[in-house]
């Protein structure tokens, strides 16, 4: 055990694991709680399998921990509670808070100035009714928390959708969107130091499948007009909420003005490019960050496609012959739909590189949930 400095994580999967890496070059040492004890984060961290809501666990963290910050957004109220006063935690409670209800999240868009789509909260059958009747369809009904990678949400086309929808929404708490037609989505990683120091890593355009990111491209292909809508809004949110950390915010893109759809206030998975393609990597931002050290260039050093690798580790071969392929085996197991690693392309060429991705992502055998 080191005597360096020492963070602790609330969650042991692959982004704990990827933030651990990458403090362990500046000198310190990560500490990840998770109930599974198969966590992957074992790896690189020193796992203690605990529940995220143990009093014993979370006092000795808060002992042996300089700062606590965590890897999803959903971190039980009662262990900030008993965290806070006892150690530094970053994110700041209030930036969760915001971001782990969908409701209250595009509340404080709206209260920021960050342009987003029509939505409602709908929270049964009769609710549900007036917002099909308000925004009309084709719809997205997401539960306003827990979900992720297009989990607790449904798309509504038809009235035989919105018909069926009003039997499982039941009492759940869930936000009804208007189906937004963009034309890609994207979404800007950034980061913010406990002085106020600000960077924000070049704007990734994002494919989605089954609600899943598939496929990340960084730098995007955007106008300086696009790429500056996406920092302001990036720089205000962080500035409110006194942000301390790497956070992204997703968009849609329609007809070159952004809408907002979610925040997430951590490293993030269309940041992930930013390993092998930005002077620094989003997780040694976010560990500067949290650890109050001065961040690192955001900068791109070239181009990047990132691929996730979904469900099934891909054939031995599936890189040959490719350049610049760089792949991350997080040694998680096999599963229908689960992120078990991903893979960069980087070259100095935006179009060699594309190239290069769409014959790699040819070998993916990738298995999504549906
Ligand atoms: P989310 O969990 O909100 O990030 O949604 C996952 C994915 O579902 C998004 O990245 C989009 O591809 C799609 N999606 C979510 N909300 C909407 C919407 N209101 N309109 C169109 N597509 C959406």
């Amino acid at each position: 055990m080191s005597d360096g400095p020492v963070l602790g994580v609330l969650g042991g999967g692959q982004l704990a694991q990827m933030m651990a890496r990458a403090a362990k070059p500046l000198g310190i040492s990560c500490i990840a709680i998770d109930p599974n004890p198969d966590a992957c984060a074992a790896s690189d961290a020193e796992l203690w399998v605990s529940a995220y809501d143990n009093r014993e666990t979370l006092l000795k963290l808060a002992e042996r921990a300089d700062v606590v910050t965590f890897e999803f957004e959903n971190v039980p109220t009662s262990s900030l509670e008993l965290l806070e006063g006892r150690v530094r935690i970053d994110p700041n409670a209030e930036a969760l808070r915001v971001s782990s209800d969908r409701i209250a999240e595009k509340r404080y868009f709206e209260s920021t100035g960050v342009p987003i789509g029509p939505y409602r909260e709908v929270s049964n059958a009769a609710e549900l009714d007036v917002a099909v009747r308000e925004f009309g369809l084709p719809a997205v009904v997401k539960s306003c928390s827990g979900g992720y990678d297009g989990k607790g949400q449904r798309v509504l086309r038809t009235n035989v959708d919105a018909t069926e929808a009003r039997a499982w929404i039941g009492e759940t708490r869930c936000i009804y969107e208007s189906f937004v037609a963009f034309d890609r989505e994207l979404s800007i990683i950034a980061c913010r130091s406990r002085e106020g120091e600000f960077v924000a890593f070049p704007l990734a355009e994002n494919t989605h499948e089954q609600g899943m990111l598939v496929r990340s491209v960084a730098p995007a292909n955007v106008t300086d007009e696009t790429e500056t809508q996406a920092r302001r809004a990036a720089r205000k949110i962080a500035e409110r909420l006194d942000y301390v950390g790497v956070f992204a915010i997703e968009f849609f893109d329609v007809g070159g003005r952004l809408l907002a759809n979610e925040m997430a206030p951590r490293v993030h998975n269309t940041g992930h490019w930013t390993i092998e393609g930005a002077r620094t990597s989003q997780f040694e931002n976010h560990v500067r960050a949290v650890m109050g050290l001065p961040l690192g260039s955001a900068e791109a050093t070239g181009h990047s496609v990132m691929l996730n690798i979904i469900g099934k580790r891909p054939a031995p071969d599936a890189l040959a012959g490719v350049t610049g392929a760089h792949i991350h085996d997080y040694a998680k197991a096999e599963r229908k739909g689960r992120k078990i690693g991903h893979i960069t392309l980087t070259g100095p060429d935006a179009t060699i590189c594309r190239e290069q991705a769409e014959i790699v992502n040819g070998r993916l055998g990738n298995l999504m949930p549906g």
